[in-house]
């Protein structure tokens, strides 16, 4: 069992969003909940209220799940780069782990199409929102789905 990050109750290990509150585990909480205060949540493992920064729990040293927002943008910037600079030789395609089409692009580079298709990619990716980028581009398919 573990601990809801917002209500502090008992939950199953796998379960990704808390039955009793309804929260999703792998959000980054906001506001405050019952006890808890806004800057606050609940230790996964031992359940005690500790920072929500905080990725070691003070009272366990239990590691806390990690929900750094960031890590969408950062793919979906590489990726576009990576199209851009690097998109003749399918870098983006590798990077995005589609490594059919990748090879594709790279057997074609001498006919300069992947370079064009790379260009455009990237910058429909790098215009993209991310929830865009998610459904259309992240795996890696043909100027997107
Ligand atoms: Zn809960
Ligand atoms: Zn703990």
């Amino acid at each position: 069992m573990k601990h809801c990050i917002n209500c502090g109750a008992e939950i199953a290990d796998d379960a990704s969003v808390c039955p009793d509150c309804g929260v999703n585990q792998t959000t980054s909480l906001e506001g405050g909940h019952g006890d808890r205060s806004t800057n606050e949540k609940y230790c996964v493992d031992c359940g005690e209220l500790i920072n929500k920064q905080a990725e070691l729990c003070p009272a366990c040293g239990v590691e806390q799940p990690s929900h750094d927002s960031g890590s969408t943008d950062t793919d979906k910037v590489a990726a576009g780069v990576l199209a851009l600079l690097l998109g003749g030789l399918g870098a983006h395609k590798f990077y995005q782990g589609n490594m059919k089409l990748g090879v594709v692009y790279l057997c074609f580079f001498w006919t300069g199409i992947p370079a064009v298709l790379g260009l455009v990619e990237g910058i429909l990716i790098l215009i993209a929102d991310d929830e865009e980028y998610e459904a259309k581009f992240a795996d890696g398919s043909l100027l997107g789905r």
